[in-house]
């Protein structure tokens, strides 16, 4: 799905389950981040052309500096360190929905925030898992039990098709809804 659905989705979800108004901002931008961060492995995809230059892969360089200063600077453990650097150094050599999209990237991203961050592990996966189940549903599929290179797909439509369309506006109906029956 298009990296603006994949958005919509991640932050509605996470309205949802996150009952505590007060948790929800940071919970937002965290699950929106998350809900992006598997297509780091597209190219063309909303957060590559945010951090790549001129379609050069410069996001990888800005990305291990980002982890290597926060590590250096003590706002995040070794472990987390290492895990946030494998994940990202495969999520840019590994093709199109594999390694990311698959159980042990959701596992290993996650285990990287945990680390750290256990605060945000909640909209963190989240974010990330329903990026993976709105991939699931369309006709390409991924990889989920990667290195095995068998992709699960439920066919229900193409990437940037009426799929997306559906999907992307009930969440953004579902988020303003949930967003507003919290505030009032
Ligand atoms: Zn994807």
């Amino acid at each position: 799905m298009l990296g603006r659905t994949h958005l919509a989705i991640g932050l509605a979800a996470t309205a949802t389950a996150v009952t505590n108004i007060h948790a929800l901002p940071v919970s937002l931008a965290v699950a929106g981040v998350a809900s992006l961060i598997p297509d780091l492995d597209e190219r063309h995809s909303l957060i590559r052309r945010k951090i790549d230059t001129a379609g050069i892969p410069t996001g990888l360089i800005l990305l291990l500096a980002t982890d290597a200063g926060m590590y250096m600077y003590v706002y995040i453990r070794l472990l987390s360190a290492l895990l946030f650097a494998g994940f990202f150094v495969f999520a840019y050599l590994s093709p199109h929905r594999s390694f990311t999209h698959s159980f042990l990237g959701l596992l290993v991203f996650l285990s990287a925030i945990y680390t750290s961050f256990p605060q945000y592990i909640v909209p963190a996966s989240i974010g990330y898992a329903a990026h993976l189940l709105a991939d699931v549903c369309t006709n390409s599929g991924i990889e989920l039990l990667w290195p095995w290179r068998k992709r699960f797909g439920l066919h229900l439509g193409q990437t940037g098709g009426v799929l997306d369309v559906l999907a992307g506006s009930a969440a953004v109906v579902l988020l303003v809804l949930e967003i507003v029956k919290k505030m009032i």
